[in-house]
């Protein structure tokens, strides 16, 4: 039987389908759409989501595509009035070793995941749209429009802002959908444009941008729509983006051609009540619509995933209770009601901006975006039983600059004992949680944490002479806070589960225990 149906092969069903399979659970994911979607729609992944594939083993592929080193160039009545590097909102260090955005359409993400989940064994079913769905105690019985049963454990609703199974459960979805189209969008080519730049052409009436999609020969266009004389947006279409080309930026040289997907975007800034009702599950678009301002879609919904992947695995499996997958929604709710938040702040600011000379998209890409900060200290996975106290509750670092239980889990430079080069981040790689053991006094509780959860569990000695890692710079110590020996355990989606004294086994096996009740 199936363990887990996945519904939507968008980049949230796609990343989730990838931690399940990886992980052995049974998983079926299905797509109504008769084939892949072409559109770009996300086209930037942010630190935090590079760090998600890195730790899924598919961040050298999406590097390969993408681009961190595109610069916003602005101009003003057809003039460049200047060229602006967007990633500069926080600096690299030995924690942070990703700190700009990627470049990337979203449609190159989905492939690069799809070729990680065939390599599991499973593809993505086209043309099977879910019709209808019954859950009970034992499990979920999915119908597609063909008619077709699936019998699963659980169903996970990753189908897109207007989802069908978040309106069947029924969960209501609140917030405000804005009644004017603000936006034209679509993919085209633009011969003898730049493919260095992320144009913006922002003039008093009007704006149209042309950003160059990596890996394609294409460009995502996006601008205030044209208007009729009545003063109505015209169907966007080939002929309306060159009008609005030709009007703003003044080249007539540059021929917009062969589109490969025209849309039109308005905001909506909503998000669902609860995340899970019995055995069905909700995430990324199903879950939280926002604006795009900030580009924090498609990041969102593939950090839902990473977040739910390794729990409902867990679950599913029978390695842990069913209570488990509360939590899911107790840390993703609140990031979600926080995207919106910002995202709709950035979106209201650059409208206000944007007609200043000189201002663009720019001001949207701060520190907050990039994922680095969020984390769970609220959560009820987040422990602490080394008498750190003065949490802030607010989910991230906020003035408390030491890594707390609940945070994203610091990258660190180490050595091996051949005094070859490994990262923190390469240890987390994978499907386990990271036992870190500061100094020597460590190295017991180590060890009886690998032999009473080993295959859960993956030691990893720092700083404690022969047979350990070197923390040759102390950058782990500092990144972690840790002055002395100690014990940091690491949640395979890369959070700080519990911050424990070196000597302390128990709290490691009580934390693990738990999970499983
Ligand atoms: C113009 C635009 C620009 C954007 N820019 C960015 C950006 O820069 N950065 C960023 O992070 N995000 C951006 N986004 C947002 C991003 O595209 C979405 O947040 C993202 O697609 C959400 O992913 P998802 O997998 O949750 O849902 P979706 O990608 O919407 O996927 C849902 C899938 O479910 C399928 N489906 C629906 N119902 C059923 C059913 N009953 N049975 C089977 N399948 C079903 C759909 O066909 C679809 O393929 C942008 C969006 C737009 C429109």
């Amino acid at each position: 039987m199936t363990s887990v149906l996945i519904v939507g092969a968008g980049p949230t069903g796609l990343t989730l389908a990838c931690e399940l399979a990886g992980r052995g659970t049974a998983v079926r994911i299905i797509e109504k759409s008769p084939e892949f979607h072409v559109g770009s729609r996300g086209k930037t992944l942010n630190p935090r989501s590079l760090e998600v594939f890195e730790g899924m083993g598919i961040l050298d592929r999406i590097l390969g595509i993408g681009r961190t080193d595109l610069f916003l160039r602005k101009y003003r009545g057809g003039e460049i009035i200047a060229d602006t590097d967007p990633f500069t909102a926080v600096e690299q260090a030995p924690g942070t070793p990703y700190v700009r955005g990627l470049f990337v359409a979203q449609g190159n993400v989905e492939q690069v995941l799809r070729d990680r989940l065939a390599a599991w064994g499973v593809s993505v079913e086209l043309g099977t749209e879910l019709t209808g769905f019954e859950q009970s105690d034992g499990g979920v019985t999915a119908t597609t429009a063909a008619g077709k049963r699936i019998e699963a454990s659980y169903l996970v609703a990753c189908d897109g802002g207007r989802s069908g199974i978040r309106k069947a459960l029924p969960v209501t979805f609140e917030g405000t959908t804005l009644q004017t189209r603000t936006m034209v969008i679509g993919d085209v080519e633009a011969d003898g444009l730049s493919r260095d730049f992320w144009h913006q052409w922002i003039d008093e009436d009007g704006a149209i941008m042309l950003c160059p999609l990596p890996g394609t020969n294409l460009f995502q266009l996006q601008a205030t729509p044209e208007r009729n004389a009545a003063g109505e947006p015209v169907e966007a279409s080939l002929e309306s983006f060159q009008w609005l080309f030709d009007r703003h930026a003044r080249m007539p040289g540059v021929r917009l051609a062969n589109p490969a997907w025209i849309s039109t975007y308005r905001v909506n800034e909503r998000m669902a009540d609860r995340y899970r009702v019995g055995r069905v599950l909700l995430a990324g678009d199903a879950a939280h619509v926002h604006s795009i301002a900030g580009g924090l879609g498609m990041n969102t919904g593939i950090q839902d995933a990473y977040n739910l992947g390794w729990k409902l695995a867990l679950v599913a499996a029978g390695q842990a209770g069913d209570g488990l997958l509360d939590t899911y929604e107790e840390e993703r709710l609140p990031t979600a009601a926080w995207t919106i938040d910002t995202t709709g702040e950035r979106w209201r600011e650059v409208q206000r901006t944007i007609k200043e000379a000189g201002s663009g998209t720019e001001g949207v890409i701060t520190s907050d975006v990039l994922g680095l900060g969020l984390g769970y200290r609220w959560s009820s996975l987040a422990v602490e039983r080394d008498g750190r106290d003065g949490c802030d509750g607010r989910g991230g670092r906020g003035d408390d600059s030491r890594v707390r239980a609940g945070d994203r889990a610091p990258d660190a430079p180490l050595r091996d004992a051949d005094g070859a080069p490994v990262r923190l981040f390469e240890v987390f790689a994978g499907t386990h949680f990271t036992l870190i053991g500061f100094g020597a006094d460590s190295a017991e509780a180590l060890r009886e944490s690998e032999d009473k959860h080993g295959g859960t569990v993956l030691a990893c000695l720092i700083g404690a002479g022969p047979g350990g890692l070197e923390d040759h710079e102390g950058h782990a110590a500092r990144e972690y806070g840790v002055t002395g020996d100690a014990l940091v355990l690491v949640r395979p989606d890369g959070h700080i589960a519990l911050t424990a004294l070196a000597g302390d086994t128990e709290a490691v096996h009580e934390y693990l225990s738990a999970l499983a009740r």
